[in-house]
């Protein structure tokens, strides 16, 4: 748990969320600003920051984060209409929480990118 992070604090209930899928690696919250119809966060129980910083041990966590993502797509009814998992890495990725995660964003057309 770190100090000043608002995932650490959720994961420990110390702010409240919509909780909806919580097991020994992860949890899933809804996210507060939704740019989305489904917008999740899949989020890692240990405060790993960046990708960047993870060590080989880690690649399963990964690897489970990405299977809760599309378990989470199928009970929000997105699986067959589609979805768009993003993780944001650092300042120029956009990331605003140093807490690794996973973003799913479904339940209507999203933008190419590029
Ligand atoms: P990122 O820019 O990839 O770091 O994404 C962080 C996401 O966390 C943003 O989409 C925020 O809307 C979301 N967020 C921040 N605080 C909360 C919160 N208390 N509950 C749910 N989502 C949050």
């Amino acid at each position: 748990m770190a100090q000043d992070c608002i995932f650490c604090k959720i994961n420990q209930g110390q702010v409240k969320s919509d909780l909806l899928h919580r097991d020994d690696r992860c949890f899933v919250i809804r996210d507060i600003a939704a740019r989305a119809p489904v917008h999740l966060l899949i989020i890692p129980n240990q405060h790993v920051t960046y990708l960047t910083n993870m060590s080989p041990e880690q690649e399963t966590l990964v690897g489970h984060l990405f299977l809760v993502a599309r378990d989470m797509a199928k009970r929000e009814g997105v699986a067959s209409t589609g979805y768009r998992l993003v993780i944001n890495q650092g300042p120029d990725g956009g990331q605003e929480v140093a807490h690794l995660h996973l973003h799913l964003l479904g339940g209507r057309a999203l933008r190419a990118i590029g």
